[in-house]
């Protein structure tokens, strides 16, 4: 077991410990300390569930209820909103999918720029091996890869000096924050990356400043001197405008069906709801597809695990991580329909774009989850409006 796996057994008792133990500090306990890094394997102001939410092994609903249970929703107000920050980036790339087509294509030209610029290349490699001479910048990075987790501050601080000091481009730093983090996420992470460098909220960037960064890190980083003290916007296409939440539209049962879990998703007893007799179970592994260089592989082994786990424990469980392969698993075992959990924006979608392409590909049934159905059309504009929509998602959703 990798060190990262370690920190975050990829288990449902685990993710579930985890929210036990942190909702009683939900309220004004996390809104007072949750800017404060404390260094590796100190996080507890801090919730740590993001690699579990990220794969739904726990989801919005079930994080707020457990801490409504314990306290007034207006006393953890911050909390909530942060757990709803995650479903509006979701929402707005979900409205703008091509803001995610244009990052990937970045990368491809980013690539041969790495290939080609000695400058470039050598800058690059000392950021992702935490050899910058920059003290909080290396640990972090040396934290990253080895825990496959940083601070919320500690990745505003590290994404700043990455575009405004190191004067790298912020799609190589969004791109590796995606190969090591356990939460990554193609929407949190590319909005938020775009958000520090003045792209997100046009011409307002994020510049980590060595007074902040020696208060919040609680000292260990006291006279942070190398840091650049400007931030001048990165440039941008034109912003996109918000399009429709495309329909989810799964089909009726047909009587040879098999269950497809992915990343984004693996939570399979919500499927097993409606589809209870699947011929087949698998797990379809798309971390790859969103980056021409080398994954770490604790990402890919939590989300396998934790889909593992998720199954039915006399359930064989294949693990698939191409297109093709969705398409020979089917066959293999003579399926008319695939199920699926709802995948959005990010590499698990562009993956079964590419499955229904292939010739003979059986149907495809995708669910959405209701709270996600309801909450994502509502990030067309910034997340002040969207948060007034909070108190009656709760009411419909988290009630209940
Ligand atoms: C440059 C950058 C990249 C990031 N990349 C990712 C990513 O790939 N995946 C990811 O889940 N988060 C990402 N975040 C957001 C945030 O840093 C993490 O969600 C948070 O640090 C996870 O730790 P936690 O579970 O202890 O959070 P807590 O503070 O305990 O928050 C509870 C939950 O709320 C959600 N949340 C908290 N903060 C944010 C936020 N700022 N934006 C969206 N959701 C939030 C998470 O699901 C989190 O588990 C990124 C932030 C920055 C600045």
């Amino acid at each position: 077991m990798t060190n990262a796996l370690t920190h975050f057994p990829p288990t449902h008792a685990e993710a579930r410990a985890r929210l036990e133990q942190f909702a009683p500090s939900a309220a004004g306990q996390y809104a007072r300390t949750r800017n404060f890094d404390y260094g590796p394997g100190q996080h507890d102001n801090v919730s740590t569930l993001s690699p579990y939410v990220k794969v739904r092994m726990l989801d919005e609903i079930t994080v707020t209820r457990a801490v409504l249970s314990q306290h007034k929703e207006a006393d953890a107000e911050k909390f909530i909103a942060e757990v709803f920050w995650r479903s509006y980036w979701k929402g707005w790339l979900e409205l703008r999918p091509a803001v995610w087509t244009q990052y990937m294509n970045d990368l491809i030209r980013l690539r041969d720029d790495i290939q080609t610029q000695s400058g470039l290349r050598t800058r690059w490699e000392e950021a992702c091996t935490g050899q910058t001479g920059i003290a909080p910048f290396d640990a972090w990075a040396q934290e990253l890869q080895q825990t496959g987790y940083l601070h919320n501050h500690a990745r505003m601080w590290f994404a700043s000096i990455w575009i405004f000091t190191l004067d790298l481009p912020w799609q190589l730093g969004a791109d590796f924050f995606l190969r090591h983090l356990l939460d990554g996420d193609a929407a949190v992470n590319t909005l938020s990356w775009r958000w520090v460098a003045g792209i997100q909220t046009q011409g307002k960037t994020y510049l980590a400043t060595a007074e902040n960064i020696a208060k919040f890190t609680d000292g260990r980083f006291p006279n942070v001197t190398n840091i650049s003290d400007k931030a001048i916007p990165c440039e941008a296409p034109k912003p996109v405008a918000a399009g429709m939440l495309p329909p989810c539209d799964p089909l009726p049962l047909s009587k040879r069906y098999g269950i497809l879990l992915h990343g984004d998703d693996i939570d399979v007893d919500r499927l097993l709801l409606r589809a209870k007799d699947p011929v087949a179970f698998a797990y379809a592994d798309a971390t790859a597809g969103h980056t021409t260089w080398q994954m770490a592989p604790h990402v890919g082994q939590f989300r396998a695990s934790a889909a593992q786990g998720a199954v039915p424990a006399d359930a064989e469980m294949q693990l698939l991580s191409t297109a093709q392969s969705i398409a020979d698993w089917a066959s293999q075992h003579n399926m008319e329909q695939i199920v699926a959990p709802y995948a959005p924006v990010g590499p698990m979608r562009d993956m079964l774009t590419a499955y229904r392409a292939i010739d003979g590909a059986v149907p495809l049934s995708l669910f959405r989850r209701p709270l996600d159905s309801a909450a994502w059309p509502h990030a067309t504009k910034g997340f002040f409006p969207f948060r007034k929509h909070i108190p009656a998602l709760i009411g419909e959703f988290v009630r209940r």
